[in-house]
């Protein structure tokens, strides 16, 4: 593992924002849950080299990290582990796309697969003192709103272990299929996520 794989690791296992993203969501794929169990399951995956961590790399324009399907790496134009919270949540944000392809979601669909993403990276963002998204891109305040009105984040806290029915997020898969990145993602498109083989895949060569 690199010291950023170690660093991540070790959030994803220890952080103790990370252990309260807990919610189910129901999409035509069938229900999906991104639980700390899960989160850990991608982190045990780091760990044993079957999914790497691209740092410093190109990423597509427009996104600020991404996670491929295809090498099953987590590419960030980052080179060290972040300190700051925004940074964090972006690695949140894809550690639910390396989730979804871990566990073989392939008919997921693929604006469900970026709500969850929205979500978690929200929810991590919520308990570190981010309150207002006003001025972000529009599907942060729309996930925002969702987990409020879904009852996941409260004036107090956050609730796990909660259900969002296909219709309750809706307005986030119509926020993120507006944006020109997500515009040409049919609204029933899959993922396609075929897995992550069992096998230690090679270091990030850029
Ligand atoms: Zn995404």
């Amino acid at each position: 593992m690199t010291i950023f794989e170690r660093n991540l690791v070790r959030f994803l296992t220890s952080d103790p924002a990370i252990c309260n993203i807990h919610f189910t969501f129901r999409n035509p794929g069938g229900d999906l849950s991104i639980t700390p169990r899960h989160i850990k399951g991608v982190a045990l995956a780091i760990q044993a080299g079957r999914i790497r961590v691209c740092a410093g790399a190109t990423v597509q324009a427009g996104a600020a990290a991404q996670y491929s399907q295809r090498v099953n790496q987590i590419q960030t134009p980052h080179y060290g582990f972040p300190t700051n919270v925004e940074e964090r949540g972006l690695l949140v944000h894809e550690i639910v796309h390396a989730l979804i392809d871990l566990n073989c979601c392939r008919n997921t669909t693929r604006l469900s697969d970026e709500s969850a993403a929205y979500m978690a990276q929200v929810m991590y963002l919520a308990q570190n003192g981010v309150k207002n998204f006003t001025r972000r891109l529009p599907q942060y305040q729309t996930a925002f709103t969702v987990l409020q009105a879904t009852g996941i984040v409260t004036p107090t806290g956050i609730r796990p272990g909660q259900t969002l029915a296909w219709a309750d997020y809706e307005p986030l898969r119509l926020a993120i299929q507006r944006r020109p990145i997500y515009q040409s993602v049919g609204w029933l498109q899959t993922t396609g996520a075929n897995g992550v083989p069992s096998t230690s895949q090679h270091d990030c060569s850029l």
